[in-house]
């Protein structure tokens, strides 16, 4: 069956590639993005298909569609933008999910929430399972967006509870790939860009900060499955690939991939920033039969190729 599915955020990086599959799964397509950090550039391949409409629409608007199935992903995420107006990205994040769960109530939809492992802070235990509360700072510079993706995970659960609206909830950890945004500051295209450029690549602190990081491909597969998964299950569900790394080593891998003669050079940590982040995926994989399959080199190589374009 033809669903008919809205994006919110469809022209960003993980929207885009969203928007891009489930096109080509044959599903009617609706991509609502105001283009603060997305760009038509992502979707231009998309342009010409009849079942492909992109809305210039800002989520803290209520929108009037009718649709099958809600993927709420409009959002700044990489802290330079998010942090580039943090008044107006708690208003994304929190007006954003009361106008798609309104819309959601209206017309039955089925609604899925881009959470983040940002949730979880600075996290005390490691690795992070969903029943984790959390470490988060509510007065620091990321709060706007850990706080707001809080409150936007009440509201779904509130409007779950109240007016059974069909929830789907799912905590995205640190996930890379091409149509990252080559100026957003994330770690990955800040250390390509760079490295590709010849500049000094930027560790913060002293790179013994862990992340893991989860291919495009892999993550969209995966919340795809969690749209489809049956009903009543509503999540929160970790979404990453546990595999970690310091920091450092991501630096190491880049500069060994890339060939560059780039020096590492060491910048003050950011505020708050998370020591450590590793995702427990026992819920997706027990419940969606769901794991990552690319590794960082083989997800790196094809990340490097995508930004070779910019330099
Ligand atoms: P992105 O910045 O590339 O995409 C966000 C999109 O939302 C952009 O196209 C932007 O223009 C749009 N947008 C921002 N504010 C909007 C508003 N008020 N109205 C309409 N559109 C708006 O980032 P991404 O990595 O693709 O992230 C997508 C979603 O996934 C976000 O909600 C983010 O919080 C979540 N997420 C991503 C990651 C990751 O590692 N990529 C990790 C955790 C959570
Ligand atoms: N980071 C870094 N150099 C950079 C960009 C980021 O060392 O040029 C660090 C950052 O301080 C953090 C980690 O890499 O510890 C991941 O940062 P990112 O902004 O990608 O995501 P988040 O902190 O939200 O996980």
């Amino acid at each position: 069956m033809r669903n008919r599915v809205l994006i919110t955020g469809g022209a960003g990086f993980l929207g885009s590639h969203l928007c891009e599959r489930l096109l080509k799964e044959g599903n009617d397509v609706i991509c609502a993005d105001n283009l603060f950090t997305g760009s038509k550039d992502n979707i231009r391949h998309l342009m010409g298909n009849p079942y492909f409409e992109f809305i210039r629409h800002d989520v803290t608007n209520p929108l009037f569609v009718e649709v099958d199935q809600i993927y709420n992903l409009a959002c700044p995420a990489s802290p330079v933008h998010y942090q580039y107006n943090p008044i107006k990205t708690t208003k994304t994040s929190v007006y954003g999910a009361m106008n798609m769960l309104g819309l959601a109530k209206r017309t039955g939809a089925r609604i899925l929430q881009a959470s983040t492992s940002e949730v979880y802070g600075d996290p005390e235990i490691h690795p992070q399972p969903e029943h984790y509360r959390g470490c988060v700072n509510p007065i620091g510079i990321r709060s706007c967006y850990d706080e707001g993706k809080r409150v936007a995970e009440t509201l779904f659960f509130d409007y779950h509870r109240q007016h059974k609206v069909d929830i789907k909830v799912m905590r995205i950890f640190n996930t890379y790939g091409p149509r990252m945004n080559p100026n957003d500051g994330r770690v990955v295209s800040n250390f390509i860009v760079q490295a590709l450029k010849g500049h000094p690549i930027t560790i913060y602190g002293d790179g013994h900060q862990t992340r893991s990081f989860c291919y495009v491909d892999d993550l969209v597969e995966g919340m795809i499955k969690l749209m489809e998964s049956r009903e009543g299950f509503t999540g929160p569900v970790n979404m990453g690939n546990p595999e970690e790394f310091t920091i450092k080593e991501l630096a190491t891998q880049v500069i060994a991939m890339t060939g560059t003669k780039s020096e590492i050079v060491y910048k003050p940590l950011p505020g708050d920033d998370p020591m450590q982040r590793k995702p427990v995926i026992t819920l997706a994989r027990e419940e969606l039969l769901w794991e990552p399959t690319i590794e960082l080199k083989e997800g790196l190589k094809k990340t490097i190729e995508y930004f070779k374009q910019f330099v």
